[in-house]
């Protein structure tokens, strides 16, 4: 979608640090930390929200976990732990309406960040 940061990011019409990319995800920077490591992940198929979400991108969103679970591993936080967040929608405080997952951590977190 044109008017989406997020795939505009993706078609790197938008800078951005990227962390991890393959066909189906792109993992990036956000661009204002809430944490010491805080990281995007999202699915390159524009999905708004977690509320939009069907049965056929139940294996990206899978993945979408696994490869947060292994770039925590790569940012030495899997000994410590760490948070995996989405919000969704007004109420969830969803901003960006392109679904995207945060790893946030590198420090002991609040309850919310
Ligand atoms: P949410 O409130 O869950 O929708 O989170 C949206 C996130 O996207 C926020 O943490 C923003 O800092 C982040 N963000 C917005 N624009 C960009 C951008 N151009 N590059 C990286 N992160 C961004």
């Amino acid at each position: 979608m044109s008017d989406c940061i997020f795939c505009r990011i993706i078609n790197q019409e938008i800078p951005s640090k990227i962390v991890y990319e393959d066909d189906e995800i792109l993992a990036f920077e956000d661009v204002n930390p809430l944490a010491p490591i805080h990281i995007l992940l999202i699915p390159k198929k524009h999905i708004a929200t977690m509320d939009d979400v069907t049965e056929e991108d139940s294996a990206v969103l899978g993945r979408i976990l696994l490869k947060a679970k292994e770039i925590a591993a790569e940012k030495g936080l899997n000994e410590n732990g760490y948070r995996i967040v989405n919000n969704c929608k007004a109420h969830g405080g969803q901003e960006v309406f392109h679904i995207h997952f945060h790893l946030l951590g590198g420090e002991k977190l609040g309850l919310f960040v």
